[in-house]
């Protein structure tokens, strides 16, 4: 039997073992840290009885991606749960662009630029399960739906801050804004854009779940599918080096790309080691908002927000400027 090593145990590298495992392969995951899951972990991390996802929350890919959806997690024990107003975007002045599923009700919360919204998401949305089929695949790949894709590319190949131009009022341009400024690059660089269209075109097909418990019950439900192929994770075991591990025919690293730098040492050419030595993660700074906090208390007065969640920006993203930097709040769940 074929033998695979995978470093790092986040939600990549445990869905990466469960590729291998399903394929027949003997798999081992290691893990640096004492629990599973990497930036799903949940925990009590500041008051008794409310856990924080110390990471990522809100799962709309665990509905929307194909391999997700081929796990069937519910069967191990993921429940999603769909909140009312998947996103809402305070502003400065008690303003807020709010986005729920619907688009038709986003839209008509839009006001003059309600149009235009519905026209540019409506069809990504729609067609989201054809364009998630070429766009969660390696690049170089040939398209299946290659008009789609080329429709969405026209505008993903835009900067951000572009793309937001075509709309007029604050509550529309932050909307977009909040979403795009997920992706750890200026708004202002090509393509940037990108990312708020998925993340947009697919609230609108499925909503932007969380699961109940919090991001950690995923990675568990992994751990489980990966023991039920006979697949092992090995908790507390840092990998420096490949030397250290044992013969295997395939390994993967799950890691930064300075810990895969330091880990594959000379076998990486110079000029990537050092490239992935000089990467920096720009930082997304996430505040935890309790229940009750003014910043929440000023989405809700503009959607049913109060007891949801709420990514906003505490000032206004002025996606006409350059924007590097993004203050997102995020109120938490009770569970
Ligand atoms: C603030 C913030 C909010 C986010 N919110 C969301 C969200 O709401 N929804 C969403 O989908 N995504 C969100 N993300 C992104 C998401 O968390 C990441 O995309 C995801 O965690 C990446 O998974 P990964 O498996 O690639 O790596 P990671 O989750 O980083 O896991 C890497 C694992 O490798 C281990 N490791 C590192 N070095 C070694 C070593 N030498 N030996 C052994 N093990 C090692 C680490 O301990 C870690 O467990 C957010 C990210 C941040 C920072």
């Amino acid at each position: 039997m074929s033998t695979a090593i995978v470093v790092g145990s986040g939600p990549n590298g445990i869905a990466a073992a469960v590729t291998l495992a399903r394929a027949g392969l003997s798999v081992t995951v290691l893990e640096a840290a004492d629990e599973i899951g990497g930036g799903t972990r949940t925990s009590e991390l500041t008051v008794p009885g409310v856990l924080h996802d110390h990471c990522s929350a809100v799962h709309p890919m665990g509905i929307g991606s194909p391999f997700l959806r081929s796990l069937d997690l519910e069967r191990y024990g993921v429940r999603w749960r769909w909140p009312e107003v998947d996103l809402a975007q305070p502003l400065d002045d008690g303003d807020a662009g709010v986005l729920v599923r619907s688009l038709d009700d986003t839209a008509a919360g839009l006001g003059p630029d309600g149009d235009s919204w519905r026209s540019l998401f409506g069809p990504l949305a729609d067609g989201f399960d054809d364009l998630a089929e070429d766009l969660l695949r390696p690049v170089a790949h040939l398209p299946k739906h290659p008009m789609r894709l080329a429709r969405f590319g026209s505008r993903a190949l835009l900067p951000a801050t572009l793309l937001a131009r075509r709309w007029r009022t604050d509550r529309a341009r932050a909307l977009y804004g909040g979403a795009a400024a997920h992706i750890y690059h200026p708004l202002t660089q090509p393509a940037m854009a990108s990312l708020g269209l998925m993340m947009i075109a697919i609230a609108h097909r499925y909503g932007w779940p969380v699961p109940e418990g919090g991001s950690a019950i995923i990675t568990r439900a992994f751990a489980a599918i990966l023991a039920e192929h006979g697949g092992t994770i090995e908790t507390g075991v840092r990998v420096r080096s490949l030397d250290e591990l044992p013969p295997a025919d395939v390994v993967m690293l799950d890691v930064e790309p300075g810990a895969a730098a330091d880990i594959l040492g000379d076998r990486l050419p110079a000029r990537i080691r050092r490239a992935y030595r000089r990467f920096r993660h720009r930082s997304q700074r996430r505040v935890p908002v309790l229940r009750g906090h003014p910043a929440r208390r000023r989405g809700a007065r503009h959607g049913r927000a109060q007891r949801r969640d709420v990514r906003a920006p505490v000032a206004l993203i002025a996606v006409s400027d350059a924007q590097d930097a993004v203050f997102c709040v995020r109120a938490l769940r009770r569970v």
